[in-house]
């Protein structure tokens, strides 16, 4: 062997020495009786061991605590030997030096002397686990793709990068809830004609939805919307429909992707809206019960405290006499009367409620000219005393107290009591009146 020969061959192997104490991938070599000769730090780390003196001239056996797997590398190692075949890239679950589980793929080959025979073993584990769950990750996000849940309309898959609708499924499409689309445009533009409140953020959504807008906000960290809007169907038919969009990256293009998976939600929300209005409002007026009366006005008083406010105290005059000659329910049905009053001689930005019994609230906003407040009150009365009790002579009437913000007060407490005084004058003084508060 010349000089410059022994020279390269020990830089070589100054190189492999060097690479095995700073590759992160699991190195090691072995002779044929499975006997350590080098290891990668990387390696000795995941046996659970410090050095390079912990392993090498030792078996697996000697190395690892758990039998079972030192015995799985000594048959490994013995099939290789005997059938002169090398082992490339299997998965094995391999352990971090802490002691965590991670997914490896391992690669076995033989190395072989100078007479051609098989003299040992190299083998190399690299830590796949973070590629191997992202893969999975993306597998099971497609895999809705093939089993449609009996819930979901629609599951689009789109590739933002190449502007493709890559694969489409739909339920129910003879009946005609949603249409089939071929064209990213074809698919927002059917989204936003079909979505019943243009303003809402999903019509905002796919009006903005081009390639350069999703590049953006992928970029800005976002990776997944929730929306909740009205549809039409293409058989007419309006229901409530949710909308999960979500970015994918595709692990074998690399493509940024986007999963689109429309669901009906229509008796849910139904449900919930039922819910929300049982809170809300007095089940038998259909008007906002007593809690969201006084909410709604302390808000109004907050909000516009530099208008001009009258709350109307409205109590119906003799109900008890009412309910004793006419029944309890022709007095129910005379109170969603009196409500129906209310409701449509207030406006819609006024607040009218049921605050308890016979006992209404309405709150008149922005009054402007203060006369108004006497004919308001005056067509209340008379509308009151024109509901139809039937053929009984009885004379059915209401009285009103009406405080004045901010005059008669600033908050609510003050207004409900000065109200309450004028009620009270308007019934002392023989009801079927208005009284404004002194
Ligand atoms: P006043 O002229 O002084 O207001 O006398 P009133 O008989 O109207 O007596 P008051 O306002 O003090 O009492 C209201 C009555 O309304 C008491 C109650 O029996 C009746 N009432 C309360 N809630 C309901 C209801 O939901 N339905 C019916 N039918 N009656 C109710
Ligand atoms: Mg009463």
């Amino acid at each position: 062997m010349g000089m410059n020969e022994k020279k390269s061959e020990l830089l070589i192997q100054e190189a492999f020495q060097t690479m095995l104490r700073n590759t992160e991938d699991m190195i090691f070599v072995k002779d044929v009786d499975s006997v350590y000769v080098a290891a990668s730090l990387a390696w000795i780390k995941m046996a659970g061991k410090e050095t390079l003196e912990d392993v090498i001239n030792k078996t697996d056996l000697e190395i690892f605590e758990d039998e079972n797997l030192a015995e799985r590398y000594r048959k490994d190692d013995k099939k290789l030997l005997a059938e002169g075949k090398d082992l490339v890239d299997y998965m094995e679950p391999i352990t971090d030096e802490d002691g965590h589980a991670r997914y490896g793929s391992t690669s076995k080959y033989l190395l072989y002397g100078p007479d051609g025979k098989p003299n040992g073993i190299l083998g190399i584990t690299k830590d796949i686990t973070r590629d191997y769950i992202i893969k999975q990750h993306y597998q099971k996000e497609l895999s809705c793709l093939f089993e449609l849940p009996e819930d979901v309309y629609a599951i689009s898959y789109i590739d933002v990068d190449s502007w493709r609708v890559i694969s489409q499924r739909r339920q129910n499409i003879e009946e005609g809830t949603l249409q089939l689309c071929h064209t990213v445009e074809e698919l927002c533009q059917a989204a936003v004609e079909s979505i019943k409140d243009e303003a809402c953020p999903a019509a905002q959504f796919y009006r903005d939805f081009t390639p350069e807008n999703l590049c953006r906000l992928y970029a800005e960290g976002n990776s997944y919307w929730r929306f909740e809007y009205e549809r039409e169907m293409t058989n007419g038919d309006v229901r409530w429909v949710e909308n999960e969009v979500k970015f994918l990256a595709n692990v074998e293009s690399g493509h940024l992707c986007i999963m689109l998976k429309a669901k009906d939600i229509h008796e849910e929300k139904k449900e919930e809206q039922h819910i929300i209005t049982a809170a809300k409002f007095d089940g038998m007026t259909m008007l906002l019960n007593r809690d969201t009366t006084m909410n709604s006005i302390r808000d109004v008083l907050i909000r516009e405290r530099n208008g001009e406010h009258a709350l109307f105290m409205i109590d119906i005059d003799n109900f008890k006499v009412l309910n004793d000659t006419l029944g309890h329910q022709a007095g129910d049905e005379f109170l969603s009367a009196v409500a129906g009053i209310l409701h449509e001689g207030f406006r819609d930005t006024d607040v009218v409620g049921r605050i308890g019994g016979d006992e209404f609230f309405a709150l008149m906003r922005n009054i402007g000219d203060v006369r108004k407040l006497a004919v308001k009150a005056t067509s209340l009365l008379e509308g009151i005393s024109k509901i139809d009790v039937g053929p009984v002579d009885l004379q059915v009437s209401g009285s009103i107290g009406i405080s004045m913000y901010p005059e008669d007060g600033r908050t609510l407490e003050e207004l409900y009591t000065k109200a309450d005084n004028a009620l009270y004058e308007a019934k002392r003084h023989g009801k079927n009146r208005f009284v404004f508060s002194k």
